[in-house]
C-alpha cells in the first residue's frame, strides 16, 4: 500500500490523513463535520474543534487513514 499522508495541523495537533488508505466510510465527516468536510479547502480544518473532539472522532476511522499526534504545550 503506498503511504500518502498529508499532514494538517495548528499548534495543538497534526492530524494526518492518506488518501489510498481511505475507504470513504464518512465517520469522519458524518462525526466531526466542522473538522472534516469535504466541501471546504482543505477538506480537514484542525482549529474548528478541540483536540478532544478531533481525536474521539479519528479513533472511529475505520481504515486507518487518519492519525495524529498531539503537540506539547510550549
Ligand atoms: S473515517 Fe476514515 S475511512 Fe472514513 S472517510 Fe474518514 S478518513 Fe476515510
Amino acid at each position: 500500500m503506498i503511504d500518502d499522508f498529508k499532514a494538517y495541523s495548528n499548534d495543538q495537533i497534526e492530524v494526518r490523513y492518506s488518501k489510498s488508505r481511505c475507504t470513504h466510510a464518512a465517520e469522519c465527516v458524518k462525526g466531526l463535520r466542522a473538522v472534516f468536510n469535504v466541501r471546504q479547502r482543505p477538506w480537514i480544518n484542525v482549529d474548528n474543534a478541540s483536540v478532544d473532539e478531533i481525536v474521539e472522532v479519528i479513533h472511529r476511522c475505520p481504515s486507518g487513514a487518519l492519525e495524529y499526534t498531539i503537540k506539547k504545550p510550549k
